[in-house]
């Protein structure tokens, strides 16, 4: 790589733990991290996803590591980041991603929906986060990227826990960015638009829905995983260094619309 981009995006010899990447979004950020030269851990449930993920790493020459959790406990979570931590001694980058959705209207949304989506989505996340924020809080360096939603900044329908659990992630975001800025930890959110995953399968079923979605991004496609690669590599580097607090759209403009 050129002397300046190595500088300002390589990420060579740090380590990366990216929540929820067996698959779709977090798949695309780990492999990205990669790329830029950092190891990264991947995680999900699902142990049998995973490791075909560090085989296909160990392929194209990127070294990764796996470690299964369940990030709806607290406790499986608090372990995460120590192994993390343990894997290489420290942790530079934590990419939390892993999020859920339960669609149903409000007026049946259960409990057991609403805690679901909330436990993993934003007890999750603020447990990770404080976890890995302690440990780069004492290294006086390190990036926190969360993902949001657009739905961080809208209501969305008939996806309440959803909604409310991306709007916290948002605030989440400001408020540890507030602590964390002075001592050299930043704290910042990437809002993917609407992307082809598992996680809108319904959306991308339902034609008048997506139709309804289409029609409304300015750049007339919906997402691909792969279209989040630069922005976490950008937010892990140093050539946001100055950058915190940010929830950074990536949504074929719908936004701005
Ligand atoms: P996805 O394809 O459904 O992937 C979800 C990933 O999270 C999988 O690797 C899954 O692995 C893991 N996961 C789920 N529950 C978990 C748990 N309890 N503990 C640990 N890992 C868990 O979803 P995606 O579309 O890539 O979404 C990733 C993130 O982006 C989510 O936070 C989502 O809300 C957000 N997002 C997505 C979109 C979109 O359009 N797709 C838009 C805005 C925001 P296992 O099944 O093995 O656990």
């Amino acid at each position: 790589m050129h002397s300046f981009l190595e500088k300002q995006f390589g990420l060579r010899g740090q380590v990366a733990l990216v929540t929820g990447s067996s698959q779709g979004l977090g798949l695309a950020m780990a492999r990205a991290l990669g790329q830029a030269g950092a190891h990264v851990i991947v995680n999900g449930r699902d142990p049998g996803k995973l490791t075909p993920v560090v085989h296909r790493f160990a392929e194209h020459g990127l070294h990764a590591h796996a470690i299964a959790a369940d990030l709806s406990d607290r406790a499986a979570v608090q372990r995460l980041v120590e192994e993390s931590i343990a894997w290489k001694g420290h942790l530079d980058i934590l990419v939390n991603n892993a999020g859920i959705i339960k669609r149903t209207p409000a007026v049946d949304h259960t409990d057991a929906d609403w805690d679901a989506v909330l436990n993993v989505n934003l007890n999750g996340v603020f447990v990770a986060c404080r976890a890995a924020g302690k440990h780069m809080v004492a290294r006086g360096s390190g990036k926190i990227i969360n993902i949001a939603s657009l739905l961080t900044f809208f209501g969305g329908v008939t996806v309440p826990g959803y909604a409310a659990s991306k709007g916290a992630v948002g605030q989440l975001t400001k408020a540890l960015s507030n602590e964390w800025a002075a001592h050299g930890v930043q704290v910042n959110a990437i809002a993917p638009g609407y992307m082809r995953t598992d996680n809108t399968a319904a959306l991308q079923a339902d034609p008048k829905r997506s139709l309804e979605i289409l029609q409304r991004i300015p750049a007339n496609r919906w997402g691909d995983p792969s279209d989040l690669e630069g922005a976490v590599v950008f937010l892990a580097s140093h050539a946001s260094d100055y950058l915190t607090g940010h929830v950074m759209a990536v949504d074929g403009g719908w936004c701005g619309r």
